[in-house]
């Protein structure tokens, strides 16, 4: 064992880098609010067949990257990869049909076995918006508008650029995929091992392929747009009609395609040019099969995840909070009274310091370090008359206040 050091591809995240991270989380909760979503989780692990059930055994999540184990009762489990599978799953195990759309927000930690770099972990966390039990194009423009609504708030929708497709309906693909393994073919010998595979399996996927000389080849592919069907053309053009009318800017980029097997019509992503090669931060797409793939009644859905460490990477610091009052309390007896003061203070909402030992001079200044506005000084003497003294940190002015208008006098 490595001593002492975490996990390849994990990492700790300290409180004012949590700080971050949860302004993204709570901006995101937030945004999706707005539009009726709401929150849910999944647990973390589920049998392994979710995930290759849904995803597709030929995706490179499936095929290299899940965390899967037998536990000690001899059940085939992963870690999750993503959040979509999960969801849908509970949709079905839950009998979820009646409520129908299903419009849900979670996040939470995902895990993948990758090469870890900046922007790629192997524990990393997704912000994830669901739509399931939808069919209409409004939909998919609805849930696009919250992706860009929170990046909007986030305040890098600007270093963002929205990048759509379509990947048609199952007829489009019928066509689009007989194409492709023609045009494929005619390549074999040049194409990667991998996509070799994909070739006879889904060869939709060598679209997506990392592989340099397999996108030397995809740049001339056929493109989908010749194989679309009158009815996944307009669905096509309502969504792009909608992204107008929504105010949302957006680039038709031919050649994205997703790489999960569940994706049908739109497919998406918002991608910046600051990450490097990490630079997709949010991505997702229409998954109208995928439910009943699962077990479920045929049921369309919509959803998109965002990687939390790209959005965290990309927005600004947070401010900490500032920790308002710092108690002072001078000698033993107001030490006591210390204590009861501060839980007085903290019923009331007021964030309050109170060291645990250490001079008045030292306490003074480790306040002033962490931030607080305000001391509130007690000794003898001011017990004596029933009064504390409140030293304000920005002005250096002293005042006494009677005990019993405390409270006021913090609030105001
Ligand atoms: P990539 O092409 O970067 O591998 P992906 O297509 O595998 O991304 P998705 O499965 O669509 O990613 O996940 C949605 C988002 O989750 C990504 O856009 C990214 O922001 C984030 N993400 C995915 N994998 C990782 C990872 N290993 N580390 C950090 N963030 C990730
Ligand atoms: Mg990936």
């Amino acid at each position: 064992m490595a001593q002492l050091q975490p996990v390849r591809g994990t990492h700790d995240i300290l409180p004012d880098d949590y700080a971050r991270f949860r302004h993204v989380v709570d901006t995101a909760r937030h945004a999706a609010a707005l539009f009726g979503y709401r929150e849910m989780a999944t647990p973390i692990f589920e049998f392994t067949e979710v995930f290759a059930r849904s995803m597709g055994e030929t995706s490179d999540v499936v095929s290299k990257e899940m965390y899967s184990f037998t536990d000690k009762g001899g059940e085939g489990l992963t870690l999750r990869p993503e959040y979509t599978a999960g969801i849908c799953r509970a949709f079905i195990s839950n009998g979820l049909q009646q409520h129908v759309p299903l419009k849900t927000f979670a996040w939470g930690p995902m895990f993948r076995f990758e090469r870890p770099q900046k922007g790629r972990q192997r524990q990393f966390h997704q912000i994830d918006v669901e739509v399931i039990g939808a069919a209409e194009p409004q939909a998919d423009v609805e849930v696009i508008a919250v992706a860009a609504e929170i990046l909007r708030r986030l305040g890098i929708l600007d270093k963002c650029t929205l990048e759509l497709n379509t990947l048609g309906d199952p007829e489009s693909r019928a066509g689009y995929r007989a194409a492709l393994v023609a045009y494929f073919s005619g390549y074999a010998d040049r194409l990667s091992e991998d996509s070799r595979k994909r070739l006879e399996k889904n060869p939709l996927r060598i679209l997506d392929s990392k592989d340099e000389g397999d996108r030397r080849l995809v740049a001339d592919a056929p493109l989908i747009q010749e194989y679309l069907t009158p009815a996944a053309s307009d669905f096509f053009k309502a969504l792009q009609d909608g992204l107008g009318a929504a105010g949302v800017p957006f680039t038709v980029s031919p050649r994205l395609v997703r790489g999960l097997d569940y994706y049908t019509h739109t497919a998406f992503e918002f991608t910046t040019d600051m990450l490097g090669a990490q630079g997709t931060v949010l991505a997702g797409g229409r998954y109208d099969g995928l439910i009943e793939q699962l077990g479920g009644k045929p049921t369309p859905g919509i959803g998109w995840a965002g990687g939390i460490e790209r959005l965290v990477l990309l927005s600004d610091p947070q401010p900490a909070p500032p920790r308002v009052v710092a108690l002072i309390p001078i000698g033993a007896a107001a030490e006591a009274e210390a204590v009861k003061l501060a839980g007085e203070l903290r019923r009331a909402d007021i964030a309050v310091e109170l060291a645990y030992g250490g001079n008045a001079g030292k306490r003074f200044k480790r306040a002033d370090k962490l931030g607080c506005v305000v001391a509130v000084v007690i000794g003898d003497d001011e017990l004596a008359k029933g009064i504390v003294k409140l030293k304000d940190f920005g002005t250096g002015t002293e005042t006494e206040v009677a005990r019993g208008n405390l409270l006021a006098a913090l609030k105001a």
